[in-house]
């Protein structure tokens, strides 16, 4: 039987064992950095399969590695399972119609995620155990993608480092290896603090920090024409002081968000935000305090590998979805707006724009090949799989989970992540994932990943990780 073929009938054969996991998963959704539930849920389906489970990765009690095997080559897959806040809805539902008013819930198929890489690791370890393959396979449960970063504290503190390879999937609407560099972004909060005072008897007496965030914007708005030619600014007030202009208002805050093209840029850009607010503060009398709390590395895809994964895909094939999984994504795209097709990526297809739209508006489900396509793209979004990236060679696939149209965090999304559908593509990312990593162990003279690492030395260099954040922020939990 082919590596193919063998991966395939170890998933199917235990769809049921990884479809429960994650519909659990999805029954029990929990924020970022507080996903104990879904982290003891994975754990054990690893440990029963004889990994060696270490929890509390760097320092974060939601954060795993589970390892199986020996010796070289070492590849590790990614997993997350964090939720969104207020996404909570019932299942393949057309309506709005939260399970928990106000609770999170699975708009970003994260229960998928976390479980389609186990299931990827597992059925791995299964195929290298029959044939007698050696090396490592490691699934690194990774907490809070969703804003937190949990990827760019664990790349911190160096556990990606021993890795040759690493693999992540997300779900999507269309299959395809995951081809494109993607934004750094970085954050941080600029919260002034002044002193009150009655704006017509005392102002003399009174520091303002709305004077301060508006000097600030000031400033910024000047750095915007001196921005490397990649970076973006963006901010809004989250406190613009008191409510009535006759008080000088004692506190108010600031976020900023910048992205650019590397890390490096976007850091050199939120050096200068930082001092452009310790100006504000000496102009208004005020002194203001830095937040950081959001971040991730520009994502560099590593080629090689992704063109191997694009090989896995093919091997594979398409999902084969039957007339319930068809008739549920017509039932959902009729309650979506009439518009939600326009725009949507189509780069990654293989299409041209036009039949790409075509395909788009006379398909619910993506049920064409994915296929690797050898150009240069750039995607403005972000993600901390980036701060794997700049540690290891990295690749990564996007795997349908739910009808095309539906737009990513929102309710509609939740409604599709617990259903066939997710399930399908889920099972689609394991098999993807668990025959590309095959490959790099069947590889024994190891061509692959020199060609790979030589890949990874140009495009990222052989220097040492920079994370997003400073030395002295900890995770939040
Ligand atoms: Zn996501």
């Amino acid at each position: 039987m082919s590596a193919r073929d063998q991966i395939v009938s170890y998933l199917e054969g235990n769809r049921e064992t990884f479809i429960a996991a994650a519909c659990d998963i999805w029954d029990h959704p929990e924020l970022a950095f507080h996903e104990d539930y879904a982290c003891a849920r994975l754990a054990g389906l690893l440990e029963k399969e004889g990994f060696q489970v270490t929890r509390g990765a760097a320092g974060m009690s939601t954060a795993m590695i589970a390892q199986w095997g020996n010796g070289s080559p070492v590849v590790g897959i990614l997993g997350e399972y964090d939720a969104l806040p207020n996404l909570s809805q019932q299942t393949e539902c057309t309506q709005r119609i939260p399970i928990v008013e106000g609770g999170p819930g699975h708009g970003c198929g994260h229960n998928l995620l976390g479980v389609g890489s186990a299931a990827a690791a597992i059925a791995l370890r299964h195929y290298l155990d029959e044939h007698g393959l050696p090396g490592t396979v490691r699934f690194y449960g990774c907490p809070a993608e969703e804003g937190g970063s949990g990827k760019a504290y664990m790349a911190r503190a160096g556990i990606f480092g021993e890795l040759d390879a690493a693999f992540c999937w997300h779900p999507s609407r269309y299959l395809s290896p995951w081809m494109a560099k993607m934004n750094a972004i970085v954050a941080a909060e600029f919260w002034f603090q002044g002193v009150p005072a009655h704006a017509a008897s005392a102002p003399h007496m009174g520091r303002s920090a709305l004077d301060a965030c508006e000097l600030m914007n000031v400033g910024a708005n000047y750095l915007r024409e001196h921005l490397p030619p990649a970076a973006k600014l963006h901010y809004a007030y989250l406190d613009a002081g008191a409510k009535a202009p006759n008080v000088i208002p004692e506190r108010a805050g600031l976020k900023y968000i910048i992205r650019s093209s590397t890390i490096d840029d976007a850091l050199a850009v939120r050096a200068r935000v930082e001092d452009i607010a310790r100006g504000a503060a000496l102009m208004t009398g005020t002194q203001v305090s830095i937040r950081y709390n959001e971040g991730a590395s520009d994502y560099v895809p590593n080629l090689t590998l992704t063109r191997l994964m694009g090989e896995a895909v093919d091997e594979v094939g398409p999902i084969v979805y039957d007339e319930e999984d068809y008739a549920l994504a017509r039932k959902i795209r009729a309650s979506l707006p009439e518009d939600c097709i326009k725009g949507i990526a189509w780069e990654f297809t293989g299409l041209s724009a036009d039949e790409a739209r075509e395909y788009y508006k006379t398909h619910v489900l993506y049920d064409r090949p994915g296929k690797f396509i050898d150009r240069e793209f750039h995607a403005p979004a972000s993600t901390d799989v980036g701060d794997v990236s700049r540690c290891v060679p990295t690749a990564q696939v996007e795997v349908p989970c739910y009808t095309i149209g539906t737009p990513n965090h929102t309710w509609n999304m939740t409604a599709q992540t617990r259903s066939t559908i997710g399930q399908k593509g889920m099972l689609e990312a394991a098999k993807c994932i668990a025959l590309c990593a095959a490959k790099l162990f069947e590889d024994r003279d190891g061509r692959l990943l020199q060609t790979a690492r030589r890949e990874f030395e140009r495009t990222v260099g052989s220097g040492t990780y920079v994370c997003p954040f400073p030395d002295e922020l900890t995770p939040p939990r």
